[in-house]
């Protein structure tokens, strides 16, 4: 059975990303200069190539597509926990084409930023830990 835990909104930050920055690698870089170990982020924006990744569950590895063109992002969500001590975002993406076509997945260092707004919120709780998961094969959240 699922556990989960109460937290409780301590702080929310809003704003711009970068021209050209890498996006996941942004999100990243906010949450750590701004101590954010627990929460949330959503966005929306275009970026101008995406890397997005598929996770095979019978493989037990992402497989990665990369589209070399200018896409929407229609919505980014995503939760920030520890992995190795550090703030890290998981994310993923549905993004959309010229005709409005999306597709969607799990953020991945590649897609790069045209332009987006984005909303971080910072949660007061207990720990949220990444550890290898024997079933999936993913760094997920511990069960305690
Ligand atoms: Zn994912």
């Amino acid at each position: 059975m699922g556990k989960l835990a109460a937290v409780e909104k301590k702080s929310v930050f809003m704003g711009r990303l970068a021209f050209g920055a890498d996006l996941l690698e942004e999100l990243t870089r906010i949450c750590k200069d701004r101590s954010v170990s627990c929460g949330r982020v959503e966005a929306i924006g275009a970026v101008r190539k995406a890397c997005i990744g598929y996770y095979d569950q019978d493989l037990r590895q992402y497989q990665f597509n990369t589209m070399e063109q200018a896409l929407e992002i229609l919505k980014l969500t995503g939760n920030v926990s520890l992995k190795d001590g550090e703030p890290m975002v998981h994310a993923h993406v549905t993004l959309a084409d010229e005709k409005g076509r999306a597709f969607g997945g799990h953020l991945a260092p590649g897609t790069i930023i045209f332009a987006c707004e984005c909303i971080v919120e910072a949660f007061d709780g207990p720990e949220f830990k990444r550890v290898y998961d024997e079933d999936t094969g993913l760094p997920l959240w511990e069960q305690k």
